[in-house]
């Protein structure tokens, strides 16, 4: 992942380079920012127990941070009056660390099949400047990195951040992604396949590029800062256009051999006369649970007339008690709910982060789709899954781009 560009270090490249031991100096750097990641202030003597470095290695690496500007001592407290004074003990005061959030910059990229969401983010992977660009259907893979670099360069200067500051590009791209060769192979949404995406954009932009399949990037936004921040196993499961699980082992994004993990809406759910779906197979889930899918199913109902797509009418019928809206919803949450039974029974993750239309339509799919989730999982498994939705709502997948950029220059850099 970003080998080429692999020297800049997000700017932290003195505190790595040296004539011996820098590949210690890098995972020393890395078990201490990301220590940080887990706890918004850690002292010095906590950044010994956490990383079981020795006192003298932490003072160092922290006063380089310090003088990068990319730590910072908290303030103590003010004494708030009737509170006993806090006894000074002998030698230096345990002050507290924490991370600068605007000491470096992110850009995260998210391509979903006809839109392209992009957000310029701090450490904390909170957006300071945001843009969509819609993609004109069927347009072809170096149209739209053409268009994509233009206006994440416009994002960049409109943000008037020092160039020096920014990290690097994360990518969320759609389908099969390989980070390590920074090809999107196939993403069936767009028709695109091989496509060197790391190399166009990090060309155009003068900066490095991380990419990740677009849906593991949003199970890492959650293992970083959502609710997967305490949890030992994650499954992010998206659906819009398409539908998709990214899955966090250990904080750490699992792929699968052939990085296709987590593609669960090509389970197979109508095992003869089902829909055809775009992967060449019929009756995947896919075809059911699908923004698509439920649309089309949608159109055969007599909804009331109103604002908006029929998807839109649909949710809006169904809230207000529309029995047949209500019903199509039950039947398409209950085939929700076998998609995350079969999560819960191969991967047993701790908690599932519901992200995209399964969240934006929560509310009227989840008792049915937890139902069955808790009905065909063996042993009460189902039972023992926290279930939540998305709490970065529509950016969980720019905000998961910007992690990817994160995590691959600044918590995680190579020192190479
Ligand atoms: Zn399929």
């Amino acid at each position: 992942m970003a080998r080429r560009w692999g020297q800049r270090l997000g700017g932290l490249r003195g505190l790595l380079t040296g004539s011996t031991g820098s590949t210690i100096r890098a995972h020393n750097l890395r078990a201490v920012l990301f220590a940080f990641l887990r706890q918004e202030s850690v002292s010095r003597a906590q950044l010994a127990q956490i990383t079981g470095l020795s006192s003298t290695s932490i003072t160092n690496l922290v006063r380089g941070l310090i003088r990068q500007g990319v730590l910072a001592e908290v303030k103590p407290q003010r004494r708030r009056a009737g509170q006993p004074p806090v006894p000074r003990g002998v030698g230096r005061p345990q002050r507290a660390l924490r991370l600068v959030p605007d000491a470096r910059f992110a850009l995260g990229v998210h391509i979903d099949v006809d839109r392209v969401y992009l957000a310029l983010t701090d450490l904390y992977g909170r957006p300071r400047l945001t843009d969509t660009l819609t993609l004109t259907e069927g347009i072809s893979a170096a149209d739209a990195l053409q268009q994509i670099s233009e206006r994440a360069a416009q994002v960049i200067a409109a943000s008037a951040v020092p160039p020096g500051l920014i990290l690097g590009v994360g990518l969320g791209a759609s389908g099969l992604v390989e980070p390590e060769t920074g090809i999107n192979r196939i993403a069936p949404g767009l028709g695109w396949q091989d496509v060197p995406v790391v190399d166009t954009l990090s060309a155009r932009l003068r900066l490095p590029v991380a990419v990740e399949n677009n849906v593991r990037a949003m199970a890492l936004a959650e293992t970083f800062w959502g609710a997967g921040q305490n949890a030992s196993s994650l499954a992010f499961i998206y659906g819009r256009v398409g539908v998709g699980a990214g899955l966090a082992l250990d904080g750490k994004l699992y792929r699968g051999a052939n990085g296709g993990a987590g593609e669960i809406g090509h389970i197979t759910l109508i095992p003869t006369a089902g829909e055809r779906c775009r992967c060449g197979n019929t009756g995947c889930l896919e075809t059911l649970v699908s923004e698509a899918a439920i649309g089309r199913a949608a159109a055969h109902l007599d909804l009331p007339a109103g604002e908006g797509s029929v998807l839109e009418r649909l949710l809006q019928a169904a809230r207000g008690g529309h029995a047949d809206a209500v019903n199509l919803l039950d039947e398409r949450a209950r085939y929700l709910g076998i998609g995350l039974a079969t999560v819960v029974t191969v991967f047993n993750p701790e908690v599932i982060v519901l992200g995209g239309f399964f969240a934006r339509a929560w509310d009227l799919l989840g008792p049915a789709a937890t139902a069955t989730l808790r009905e065909r999982t063996f042993a009460g498994m189902g039972e023992r899954t926290r279930i939540e939705v998305t709490r970065f709502q529509e950016q969980a997948g720019v905000i998961g781009a910007a992690a990817l950029a994160l995590q691959a220059f600044f918590f995680e850099p190579s020192e190479t």
